[in-house]
């Protein structure tokens, strides 16, 4: 089985819903409040691990309840947890979520143990980096770990995925030595420094980023559309499941998790992004993060309701 390894964050989200999201100086009262696993990182090791792949975890923690809460979540999910690291010096990182009726949502995050997440940390995990078939890795870490984990990938010759959400300063320098690069529009413009509204502009935003680096492709999640893929062979829409969504908080690790989890076993890109629209269509249809990302079972029971 292929060996996957996720360097990223882990939060707590909380997640507050009300009828509509209230606008600058404005109190709303919303009708309930929820707290879930979450983070980008530990989102799609769940998801990998959900959907029967071989994923271990780097990533910090602090000494606190809610620690536990995010560990009892990875391990449930079969998650290898050998690179996770609790630093009793701070607070586990949390996320701030309200989520209006119509699906749309607001988010502050407060990254905690996250950001001392250092490349030193990674000392003790190099054979576990050296032995990775694909590394995966997001923009809630320190960007000078990233950097590291992406170097490392590449003298490995492991496939580094680069999911650069949310865009940070940097950004720029994960992409020229990734192998796949995965942003939703506004990233893809922030990284490329050009317009990403139309399809047009989309497609030179990428083709931009395939010119500086050294990825094969660039695949940009456009929520309800579903994503384009740009690689050597032109641009190609895929569009999302259609479903009625209730939350799209996580959608694009499930994305990134049924897209990789597919990559992984040997299948070609463009196979992969139908199994990624899949699995985030499923978690678009239930409330949370981690607790709407699908089984194998579940992903298969879902694949066949889509076809009724
Ligand atoms: P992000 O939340 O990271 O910005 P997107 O909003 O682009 O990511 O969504 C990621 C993926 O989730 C999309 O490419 C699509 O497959 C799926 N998705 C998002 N919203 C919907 C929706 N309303 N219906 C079906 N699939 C959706």
């Amino acid at each position: 089985m292929k060996k996957i390894v996720v360097v990223g964050s882990l939060n707590v989200d909380f997640v507050v819903s009300t009828p509509v999201l209230p606008k600058e100086g404005q109190t709303v009262l919303g009708h309930s409040f929820r707290k879930f696993p979450g983070g980008k990182g530990a989102n799609q090791s769940v998801a990998l691990a959900r959907l029967g792949a071989h994923v271990s975890h780097i990533g910090k923690v602090g000494g606190d309840d809610h620690a536990q809460l995010l560990k009892r979540s990875l391990e449930e999910a079969g998650v290898h947890l050998n690179g996770l690291i609790e630093d009793d010096t701070m607070h586990t990182g949390i996320a701030l979520i309200e989520l209006a009726d119509n699906g749309a949502n607001t988010i502050v995050v407060i990254p905690g143990a996250n950001m001392l997440l250092l490349p030193s940390d990674l000392d003790p995990f190099l054979p576990l980096l050296r032995a990775a078939d694909f590394i995966v890795l997001q923009n809630e870490i320190p960007m000078e770990t990233n950097l590291r984990v992406a170097r490392l990938g590449r003298e490995a010759g492991a496939m580094v995925i680069y999911n650069p959400a949310p865009f940070q300063e940097g950004s720029e320098r994960i992409c020229l030595l990734a192998d796949l690069i995965v942003p939703n529009e506004i990233e893809l413009s922030d990284l490329s420094g050009f317009s990403a509204k139309t399809d047009r502009e989309m497609e030179g935003a990428a083709e931009k980023l395939l010119e500086t680096g050294r990825a094969e492709a660039v695949v940009v999640t456009l929520g309800a559309r579903g994503c384009m893929v740009k690689d050597r062979k032109g641009a190609e829409l895929f569009p999302a499941v259609s479903v009625k969504a209730i939350d799209t908080t996580a959608a694009g690790d499930a994305f990134i998790a049924g897209m990789v989890s597919s990559l992984s076993e040997g299948n070609d890109l463009r196979k992969s992004i139908l199994m990624a629209n899949e699995v985030a269509g499923y978690t678009v249809t239930i409330l949370g993060a981690q607790s709407s990302l699908p089984t194998r079972e579940q992903l298969d029971q879902f694949r066949a309701r889509l076809r009724k």
